[in-house]
C-alpha cells in the first residue's frame, strides 16, 4: 500500500519534521515537539485497527512504558489518531546498526561483544519483566551516542512480524533471524537469544548463517546446522564460535539459561582467547626477580606508575589488567581512549 507522506502534518504534540524509514507495519517520522522544541520518532501504523485489536494494543503499549533501561528506546506516547494508533518514542540520531554496518560488512570482535553485551542487558531486563521481545535484528538495533546501543520495537505482540499474521514478503526482514520454535509460533525468551546469536554471527563474519528465499531461510532453521564461523572468519577463537553455535541450536533447551548467560560467555571467550598465553586468572605474567625473565626490568626499576588506556569496549580486560597490577602495587592512573588531539597520556608521558 502507498501512503502519503504524513511531514508537516500535527500527531500529538509532534509535528512531522521528515520520515526516518518504513517497516513492515508501519511509517517511521522524526517528530519535534511544539513546545518543548524536543525530537521524537513517531511510528505511524499502516492500517487502523480493529475495535478488539485496540484493547490488546492499549494493554501492550501500557506495559512498553514500563519498560526502562539504559539500553531500550523509550516510549514516550501513544496516541490514536483518527483510528490510526502512533507510538512516539526516544530518537535514536545514530540510526539502526543496519544502516550504520552496510550488510556484508564485519564488526571487530571487541565492539560486537560490547554491542551484544549492551544488547542482552536490555532483553534480560525485558525477560524478566516477562517480554519476549520477538524481532531482534539490526533494523531494530539503534546507536546513540559513542558506543551505547538501544534496542527498540520490545513485544508489541501486535505489532511484531509474525508468520500467522504476515506475508513471507512483510517477513523478509526478520526470517532471517526467527528461531525456529517462534517459526511454529510458539517463541519463548531464548528465541530473543537465538535471534541475537544470528546477529553475532552476521557482525562478525559478515554474512548470516542462512540466506536465501524465504522458505530457504525457514527451512534452513528449522534443519540446518549454520556454516562454522571459522569457515568464514579462519582467525576466530574456537571458544567464541562455539559459544556463538550454542545460541543457535535448533532446540531452545539447548541454548544458553538466559541471554545475559550467552552475552558473558561471549565475553569470557573473547578474552580468554585474547589472553590464552596468559596463566587464566591473571592478565600479567608474574613479576619474579629472575635475571632471564623478560620482566625482571619490572621489579628492579619498577615505574613509578603505569598509565592504561582502553578503549570502552574493552573495558572488562583493563578492570582486570588493572586490578592485577594494583596487586602487584604498581599504581595505574586510567584514561580513556577518546577522539582528538591531545589525551592525557601525553602530559602525563612528558612528566
Ligand atoms: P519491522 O517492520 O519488521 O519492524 P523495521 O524495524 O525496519 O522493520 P520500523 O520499526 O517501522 O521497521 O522502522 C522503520 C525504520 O525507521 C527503521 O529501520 C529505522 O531506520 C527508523 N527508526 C525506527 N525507530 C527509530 C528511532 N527510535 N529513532 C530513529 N530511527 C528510527
Ligand atoms: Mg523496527
Amino acid at each position: 500500500t502507498i501512503m502519503a507522506d504524513r511531514t508537516g502534518q500535527q500527531i500529538g504534540n509532534y509535528r512531522l519534521v521528515r520520515p526516518l524509514g518504513r517497516g513492515a507495519f508501519a511509517e517511521v517520522y522524526l517528530g519535534e515537539h511544539r513546545y518543548l522544541k524536543s525530537y521524537a520518532a513517531l511510528k505511524v501504523l499502516r492500517t487502523s485497527v480493529k475495535d478488539e485489536d485496540m484493547e490488546r494494543l492499549l494493554s501492550e503499549a501500557q506495559t512498553l512504558v514500563h519498560l526502562i533501561h539504559p539500553n531500550v528506546v523509550r516510549v514516550l506516547e501513544f496516541v490514536v489518531e483518527r483510528g490510526t494508533p502512533v507510538l512516539i518514542m526516544d530518537y535514536a540520531p545514530g540510526g539502526t546498526a543496519r544502516a550504520h554496518y552496510a550488510r556484508g560488512s564485519c564488526l571487530s570482535l571487541a565492539t560486537t561483544v560490547s554491542y551484544i553485551k549492551q544488547i542482552a542487558a536490555a532483553l534480560q531486563y525485558a525477560h524478566n519483566s516477562n517480554i519476549i521481545h520477538r524481532d531482534v535484528k539490526p533494523e531494530n538495533i539503534l546507536l546513540g551516542s559513542g558506543q551505547h546501543i538501544l534496542l527498540s520495537d520490545f513485544g508489541i505482540a501486535l505489532l511484531a512480524p509474525s508468520p500467522e499474521l504476515l506475508s513471507t514478503q512483510d517477513m523478509a526482514g526478520t526470517l532471517p533471524y526467527t528461531a525456529p520454535e517462534q517459526l511454529r509460533g510458539r517463541a519463548v525468551f531464548a528465541s530473543d537469544q537465538y535471534a541475537l546469536g544470528i546477529v553475532a554471527y552476521e557482525w562478525l563474519c559478515g554474512k548470516r548463517p542462512f540466506e536465501g528465499s524465504s522458505w530457504e531461510i525457514m527451512h534452513a532453521h528449522v534443519h540446518a546446522a549454520p556454516p562454522p564461523l571459522r569457515e568464514r572468519y579462519p582467525e576466530l577463537p574456537i571458544e567464541v564460535e562455539s559459544v556463538v553455535l550454542r545460541a543457535l541450536a535448533k532446540d531452545p533447551q539447548e541454548r544458553f539459561v538466559s541471554v545475559q548467560a550467552f552475552a558473558r560467555a561471549l565475553e569470557r571467550a573473547s578474552s580468554a582467547s585474547k589472553l590464552d598465553a596468559f596463566d587464566q586468572s591473571e592478565v600479567t605474567a608474574p613479576l619474579r626477580e629472575r635475571s632471564d625473565s623478560p620482566f625482571a626490568t619490572f621489579s628492579d626499576k619498577t615505574p613509578r606508575s603505569i598509565f592504561l588506556s582502553a578503549s570502552p569496549a574493552d573495558d572488562a580486560f583493563a578492570a582486570r589488567l588493572e586490578a592485577d597490577l594494583e596487586a602487584r602495587g604498581v599504581p595505574i592512573v586510567r584514561g580513556r581512549d577518546t577522539s582528538g588531539g591531545r589525551d592525557t597520556s601525553d602530559s602525563y608521558r612528558e612528566e
